[in-house]
């Protein structure tokens, strides 16, 4: 059986690793750095997420700032909020939480985020940047899910790495990251014919598909590793994208859900957070 990818262990030296760079920041600055999330009304999951991103912040050293606008706000308000945190110098990060209400245009305001602020990456600047492999701010799901893979795997080079799902937020960053350690990437999606073949000739599998328990043990080549990023609510509790019970049989290595890739999110934001604090004050990154 698969040995499981602890993703609270690698986080938590993550996130102490960065605590210990914010204090090394804060002596040569004399500031600490400063992540802003801005929640657009009520979702339940979107309030989880952004009160836990807040904690974190501040368990790291950093200055925690929320901005809550009423789910039927105009869309010029949240744009002059994201310009006022633009040009707010005690600010280095800015986090608009997704998904946004339907009558806001969400890629007007991610592309109204100062890039080098950007610290969920999903700007096209940053975009661009990973794409052509010019130092970026790296979307913190992908970005941990290759923290997790490099935990397994020291060298990627030459793996066979297939990514289900060619979303902005998750597939595509991972297969540029994947590119960028010179694994040969396949992005599968809801149009792909026989999803299962492909994935049966994958040394690396990362599922971010949103459905739940959706890809079958037996399509997993023995030995793989397996990163699933999905998170499922289901009337049996949150599950990944993967049959856990049935891939955990065949694969080498895989991730937990929860327990794997979720928590390597929120280290990754703070990793990210410090180092667009670094860049903008002129000091070394650390990590
Ligand atoms: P999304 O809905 O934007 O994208 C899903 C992708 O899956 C699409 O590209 C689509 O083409 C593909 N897809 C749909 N049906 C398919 C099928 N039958 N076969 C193959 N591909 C198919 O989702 P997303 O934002 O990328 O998120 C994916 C999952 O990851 C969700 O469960 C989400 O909750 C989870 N997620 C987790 C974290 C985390 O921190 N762990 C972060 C972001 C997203």
């Amino acid at each position: 059986t698969a040995s499981i990818i602890d993703g609270k262990a690698v986080a938590a030296t993550l996130r102490s690793q960065v605590a210990e760079g914010v204090a090394t920041f804060q002596a040569q600055t004399g500031r600490a750095p400063g992540l802003a999330v801005v929640l657009v009304g009520e979702d339940a999951a979107s309030s989880v997420y952004v009160r836990s991103k807040g904690k974190a912040t501040v368990a790291a050293g950093m200055i925690s700032v929320e901005h809550r606008l009423p789910a039927d706000a105009e869309q010029a308000a949240l744009m002059a909020l994201v310009a006022a945190l633009n040009a707010d110098p005690a600010i280095d990060g800015i986090l608009v939480q997704l998904p946004l209400p339907s009558h806001m245009d969400a890629q007007a305001v991610i592309s109204a985020i100062d890039p080098n602020k950007d610290v969920d990456g999903f700007h096209p600047a940053n975009a661009g940047r990973l794409a052509t492999g010019l130092p970026a701010l790296v979307p913190c799901t992908p970005l941990g899910c290759l923290m997790l893979l490099r935990s397994v795997h020291p060298s990627l080079s030459g793996l066979d790495a297939v990514v289900v799902g060619r979303s902005n937020i998750v597939g595509k960053p991972m297969a540029q990251l994947l590119l960028g350690e010179s694994c040969t990437v396949t992005i599968a999606h809801s149009r792909t014919r026989d999803l299962p073949a492909r994935l049966r000739a994958a040394d690396i599998v990362v599922a971010a598909v949103g459905i739940p328990q959706m890809i079958q043990g037996d399509w997993i080549k023995p030995g793989a590793t397996v990163i699933d990023v999905g998170i499922n609510r289901t009337a049996a509790g949150l599950v990944g994208d993967v049959d856990f019970a049935g891939a955990v049989e065949v694969a080498g290595a895989i991730t937990p859900v929860p327990g794997g890739v979720g928590p390597m999110t929120i280290a990754c934001l703070l990793r990210n957070t410090l180092e667009a604090a670094c860049r903008r004050d002129g000091v070394a990154f650390p990590l």
